[in-house]
């Protein structure tokens, strides 16, 4: 498929390194459309959920602290919808390897990542990498009504008990 859509988030050190601006300036060399944007407070679930697949990894407690902001002093990342033509590939490319060592020194990732003491390697951003994770990831961190196109098949439900906040 020429179309693709592919979820990226600037994890809490980008943040907090104020690279929010560097990064999406970075990404649009991909000349991609983004389709929904927000900034998260990532609680326990979306967490645990978001990296399931590595629950079994030694640096998982450590990587879920990392993306809850618990290690900046953050409660903040930016998630991103990316769509266009090889959007995965395209953002891998300009994300850089896993491992900030080893990525390729102008990537994101090579310019502005470490690795911790503890191992971790906080590396600024994610960015899904192939498409049947893009969908789970895109689906998981964002409603239909957040992402301005009809990625996936959406219905509608009503919810009559449902409680919302509102402004007052
Ligand atoms: N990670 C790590 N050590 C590893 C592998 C992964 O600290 O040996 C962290 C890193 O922050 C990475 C995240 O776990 O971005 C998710 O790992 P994945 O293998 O999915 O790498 P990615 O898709 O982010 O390149
Ligand atoms: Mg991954």
């Amino acid at each position: 498929m020429d179309q693709e859509a592919t979820l990226v988030i600037i994890k809490p050190d980008g943040l907090k390194k104020s690279l929010t601006g560097n990064i999406l300036t970075r990404l649009s060399e991909a000349k991609l459309k983004i389709i929904g944007a927000k900034v998260v407070e990532v609680k326990e679930d979306l967490a645990n959920t978001h990296y399931s697949h590595l629950k079994d990894k030694p640096f998982f407690q450590e990587l879920i602290k990392y993306i809850r902001g618990k290690l900046h002093g953050e409660n903040r990342v930016m998630s991103l919808v990316y769509c266009g033509e090889n959007a995965i590939g395209k953002v891998r490319r300009i994300a850089g390897a896993t491992n900030p060592e080893e990525a390729d020194p102008i990537s994101i990732r090579g310019a502005y990542g470490r690795i911790l003491t503890t191992g971790l390697y906080e590396n600024v951003i994610h960015a899904s990498s192939e498409s049947s994770e893009a969908e789970r990831e895109i689906k998981l961190w964002f409603n239909p009504d957040e992402i301005v196109y009809d990625l996936y098949p959406a219905l509608e439900k009503q919810f009559s008990s449902q409680t919302r906040r509102v402004w007052q």
